[in-house]
């Protein structure tokens, strides 16, 4: 079948109303986990063929995220979809308001590869837990992980309620001229704005969950132990190609030599060998000839050896950094870490305004004034004090950019609503109106007006 019959069949199907019935959305929820679980061994042996992450990275940052999110939308579809009373203001009394939750229609999720299944099942599910339709481009980039993940999918789930369609930068083109109710993407910035562009010709919502560079301050307040050790593991989880890692980090100048020797401890104790189990390769070719460019030999200050038939890069801390180097100007999006030194926090905190607004922003301080002025001065997507990462294991917490980095967020409530419409209504009695509103008009009735109103006009 065409992906044009697919969708077009997808808007009939919706207009059937079956999704909008909350048996109905529970019991594809259910399915969607039981497929999970049932194939959890094919879904660990098709990322290990793409990149060699390992069984336990992706159960950790992959398949309890997404049943996390599956268990959420179980629980909590309910009161979610509950239309939810407003207080009716004076004007329109006797009255009732409510809103009310609809799905949207037919949606579009395009997933990025580095955290496939995360990245395209978690908008999917808060879809489909919202009432809609959808139709999923996974990334091309991690081959057999989109080939599996599309197998279970289209072998499971009826295509007018939910179909995989594989596919590259062809595919997804095609995929934009067809109209949809709302596009849901995830990836580079640069992709972001042809997707914008293509939606615009429709009048289509969006959501871009894209990327920057987000930055990590350490200050001479912080634990430097805990934050060594914490940015060791969020920066060189997945070889650095995660859109929330810290890119770059901003160490006060008079810590920075005891910091970066706590950094090699933790960075020796964690061993990230080629072929070890926790250590990640380079997608691709391309994306490792671009990363072994950004290696400044003669600012290395550990690691920078690389393997070209592996894709390895080892963990690479560079220092002497600039805003200039050439590592400065675009996101890394791997395992580069360079470093830059400050003296003065607010003028650092000035300094990172100059950039684009990055994604995440982390903090590492127990300097109460510090953490108010990161928090009230930085603006970026969402963050953590004294962590990193972690932001995104509370489905709580909305998960979105913000100017380059985003349009828009998801994760728990703030996913279902991403996905629907806020429908208002307002009830009114067929009784107990007075007549002021209605002509003819007169002085007496505008000084009613203006009194009931009560906006102290004479
Ligand atoms: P990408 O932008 O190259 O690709 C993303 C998707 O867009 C893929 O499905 C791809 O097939 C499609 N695509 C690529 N080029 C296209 C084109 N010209 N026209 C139409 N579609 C096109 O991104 P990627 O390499 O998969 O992921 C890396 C980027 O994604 C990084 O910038 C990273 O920060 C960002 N990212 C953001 C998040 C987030 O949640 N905000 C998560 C992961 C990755």
């Amino acid at each position: 079948m065409e992906i044009q019959e697919i969708v077009s069949r997808q808007k009939d199907f919706f207009k059937t109303q079956q999704t909008k019935n909350s048996k109905f959305r529970k019991m594809y929820l259910e399915k969607l986990k039981d497929l999970i679980v049932k194939n959890e061994n094919l879904l660990y042996e098709a990322i290990y063929k793409d990149f060699g992450k390992s069984k336990f990275d992706t159960f950790t940052t992959e398949i309890s995220f997404i049943l996390n999110d599956i268990d959420f939308y179980l629980k909590n579809l309910k009161s979610l979809s509950k239309p939810k009373k407003v207080r009716t203001n004076l004007v329109n009394q006797i009255g009732k308001s409510r809103i009310y939750s609809e799905p949207l229609g037919n949606i579009l999720v395009i997933g990025a590869w580095n955290y496939l299944y995360q990245l395209s099942l978690s908008p999917i599910i808060a879809a489909l837990a919202a009432g809609n339709c959808c139709i999923l481009k996974p990334s091309e980039i991690a081959e057999n992980t989109m080939k599996t993940m599309a197998k279970i999918i289209n072998e499971n789930f009826p295509p007018e309620y939910l179909y995989a369609y594989e596919g590259g930068i062809d595919e997804t083109t095609e995929l934009l001229k067809l109209k949809f109710d709302k596009i849901f993407f995830t990836g580079s910035t640069k992709v972001g704005k042809i997707i914008y562009k293509a939606a615009a010709e429709n009048l289509t919502p969006v959501t871009l969950e894209l990327g920057g560079k987000s930055p990590a301050i350490i200050t001479k307040e912080a634990n430097l132990e805990v934050a060594a050790k914490r940015i060791v593991w969020g920066k060189f989880l997945n070889a650095g190609q995660t859109c929330v890692a810290p890119d770059y980090l901003l160490v006060e100048e008079s810590v920075q030599e005891q910091f970066l020797e706590i950094l090699r401890k933790y960075l020796k104790e964690f061993n990230y060998q080629p072929d070890s189990e926790h250590y990640t390769k380079i997608i691709n070719q391309k994306n490792f000839e671009r990363l072994i460019q950004l290696i400044d030999k003669n600012k290395i200050y550990f690691g920078g050896n690389f393997n070209k038939e592996k894709l390895y890069i080892e963990p690479t801390i560079l220092t002497n950094i600039t805003w200039n180097d050439e590592v400065m100007q675009e996101e890394i999006f791997g395992p580069i870490l360079p470093v830059i030194s400050f003296s003065n926090f607010n003028l650092i905190l000035n300094e990172i305004l100059e950039q684009e607004k990055p994604l995440a922003a982390y903090l590492f301080t127990n300097n109460p004034e510090e953490k108010d002025f990161f928090k009230q001065k930085l603006s970026f997507g969402g963050g953590c004090i004294n962590d990193v990462i972690m932001h995104l294991g509370n489905e709580n917490l909305p998960f979105g950019g913000v100017g380059n980095s985003g349009i828009g967020n998801y994760r728990g409530k703030f996913g279902f609503e991403t996905f629907s419409h806020q429908k208002s209504i307002l009830e009114k009695a067929t009784w107990g109106e007075p007549n002021i509103k209605f002509p003819p008009y007169s002085e007496k009735k505008l000084s009613w007006i203006k009194r009931l109103l009560n906006f102290n006009l004479k």
